[in-house]
């Protein structure tokens, strides 16, 4: 049984507290079908986010379930399945291989059963097994929210969250959707609570809550909602609803209530067809005389008994109440993710074309500028056999050459670790962030922060090495670029990965995924002007910023690697700031690299539902 007494949940600071939800005290039997309704803006769904315990704010009150008090022990994951508004499905993804992942995900497989048979049952169930294997993006509506209900029956829910999955359905889908929450509640004895603003299958549910301006108007039958509130139909509901305050209705339900579902049991016992008996227990309170006192009039009975019924039930239940499916492992959840975020990759096509566009057309680009100067690198010489004077003229054009050639080498390095870092941006500013929604689904459902953030890390290493090695091989070999390949490929390498991991933790912290990418780009855009690279800082700035400027580190490191060349003296001068030395450029960019990975696990630790 849930139950929850006096819950509260104000939000807004000082002057601006504002209650989202007062006093509420509801309470729900196992087994059983409940609307939520009310006008937009009442707090329905706020109200499913507290019982789920997403909601921002802060709380009062007891949320009970099955005995348990869940501020202090909270729901087990596959205990609870919550169906958002928003799609939790990617949609480059079929429906078959999104109930899969989430069984993966949330489920340790049984011996000897197949999760793919199992996923198969539960997709037609839904009857959605017809579409099994069609992709998410081209699903309706309706089929989208049977797949939202299938991924969170994987896991077997005693307790069923259903946030309007009707709204936007055409009448025919919605009947179905109705019936088929119907089935899930009395066919698996749980405890359904579908929070809509529809009141076209109203007579479906086993109750109904209504909630004004978040208030409790109303729990009660579906057929007795009408008297109650005097009304003709329930399509009326609402315009009177407004006819009152939020407190009136409160305070008139309070004090009637009890009396009000003794009444309706003592007519549901005298009539065996109707099968409702099983109601609220709330208590009254001694509020003062309510305004709509004269609208309660049914005669009957007062039964004698103290109805006390869902008490005796909850006890059962809590005797019956089944082991929690247990969660499978960190590595396995790691490996699901990391093995779902490559075919989602695969799929995209625009996204592959997109990437292969950067790995192979960002080299060629550098190579563009390198292609008239590199070459004389290998040829620069100056042959001191000569005479004095014709020694002079060497030198000087020796020092002039090899100017411009550090130059250029300098500018090249630059441009390369540029674009590197402008493909980290790229690769993981939207990565969390455009799917954070999904990511809050499924750390309820019982998914690590840190086994996503690892499957992330893997996902985008992969792309990481393929960009900055071509991109190193490509200079080196077809610019002929001098010095220890091997350094510069991991000076590169973690150049790109730095960038990467710290675009990864923005995005776990930024609300939408526009902005995510925005401040990634606007982050490779101060990396040339703040690395000293191109123009020359004042000391104290350069001090105060290079720590975290990703490009400097590279690009001095990699400049080192020329240690051996003769005009590397040149090189340094040229260079418009000092050269750090190569080990301490790798570990600094080592640094950044965990620091992002730690940045991007404390942002997906966070609950971010809004
Ligand atoms: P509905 O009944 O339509 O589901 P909601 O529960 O979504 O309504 O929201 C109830 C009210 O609370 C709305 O007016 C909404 O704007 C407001 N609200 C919801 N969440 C927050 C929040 N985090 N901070 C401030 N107001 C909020």
């Amino acid at each position: 049984m849930l139950q929850l007494d006096d819950v509260t949940l104000f939000v807004g600071k000082g002057d601006n507290i504002t209650p989202l939800l007062a006093d509420v005290r509801l309470s729900f039997p196992q087994g059983h079908f409940v609307a939520i309704i009310g006008p937009s803006g009442c707090g329905k769904s706020t109200l499913l986010k507290v019982i789920a315990g997403v909601a921002q704010g802060e709380e009062e009150g007891t949320i009970s379930w099955n005995g348990r008090n869940l501020s202090e022990e909270d729901f087990s994951p596959s205990e609870i399945g919550y169906v958002p508004q928003f799609s939790i499905a990617h949609d480059d993804l079929t429906a078959m291989e999104c109930v899969q992942y989430a069984m993966s995900l949330r489920v340790v497989a049984k011996p000897g059963v197949s999760p793919q048979e199992e996923c198969r049952l539960i997709l037609e169930k839904v009857r959605l097994h017809e579409a099994a294997n069609r992709l998410v993006r081209v699903l309706s509506g309706g089929q989208k929210r049977r797949l939202a209900l299938a991924m969170e029956l994987v896991s077997s829910p005693a307790m069923l969250l259903a946030d309007e999955v009707t709204s936007g359905l055409d009448p025919n889908s919605e009947d179905e959707i109705v019936r088929l929450l119907a089935k899930i509640a009395h066919e698996g004895n749980r405890l359904v609570l579908s929070v809509t603003h529809s009141l076209q299958n109203i007579e479906m549910y086993d109750s109904v809550v209504v909630l004004y301006q978040g208030v409790v108007a109303y729990h009660g039958p579906a057929e007795f909602l009408t008297h109650y509130f005097q009304v003709e139909n329930p399509q009326k509901l609402y315009s009177q609803l407004g006819n009152q305050s939020a407190k009136s209705w409160e305070q008139s339900w309070q004090k009637h209530k009890d009396a009000f579902l003794e009444s309706i049991r003592a007519i549901q016992d005298e009539d065996p067809v109707i099968e409702n008996t099983e109601m609220v227990t709330f208590e009254s309170t001694e509020d003062e005389a309510p305004v709509l006192e004269e609208s309660f009039d049914i005669e009957s009975e007062k039964s004698e008994e103290n109805p006390k019924t869902l008490e005796v039930e909850a006890e059962e239940v809590e005797e019956t109440d089944p082991n929690f499916a247990s969660i499978p492992s960190a590595y396995s959840q790691f490996s699901t993710l990391f093995g779902r975020r490559l075919r989602i990759f695969f799929r995209n096509r625009m996204q592959l074309l997109l990437q292969l566009g950067l790995i192979f057309g960002f080299p060629l680009l550098v190579a563009v500028f390198a292609w008239n100067g590199l070459p004389q690198v290998k040829n620069l010489s100056m042959n001191l056999d000569l005479d004095v004077v014709h020694q002079l003229m060497e030198a000087k054009d020796f020092l002039v050459q090899a100017s411009k050639i550090g130059s250029l080498v300098s500018g090249i390095v630059m441009f390369q670790v540029i674009l590197l870092t402008l493909m980290g941006a790229n690769n993981s500013g939207r990565e969390i962030a455009a799917e954070r929604l999904i990511l809050e689904k499924e750390k309820l459902a019982g998914v690590r922060a840190a086994s996503y953030v690892a499957s992330k890390a893997a996902f985008l290493g992969i792309l990481v090495f393929a960009q900055s090695i071509w991109m190193g091989l490509f200079i080196h070999f077809i610019c002929q670029l001098p010095g220890e390949l091997m350094m510069q490929l991991l000076l590169l390498l973690l150049a790109n990965a730095a960038m990467t991991a710290i675009c990864l933790g923005i995005s776990s912290f930024m609300p939408t995924a526009e902005q995510a990418s925005l401040v990634s780009i606007y982050l490779v855009g101060f990396q040339l002007p703040l690395s000293g690279a191109v123009l020359a800082l004042p000391q104290w700035l350069g001090d105060i910023v290079r720590p975290f400027i990703a490009a400097y580190w590279s690009w001095s490191g990699v400049l080192q690697t020329l240690k051996g060349e003769r005009y590397y003296d040149i090189i340094q001068t040229v260079a418009q700031t000092h050269l750090s030395p190569t080990p301490l450029c790798v570990w600094v960019l080592f640094l950044h690299v965990l620091v992002g990975l730690f940045i991007a696990w404390v942002g997906c630790q966070r609950t971010r539902w809004e």
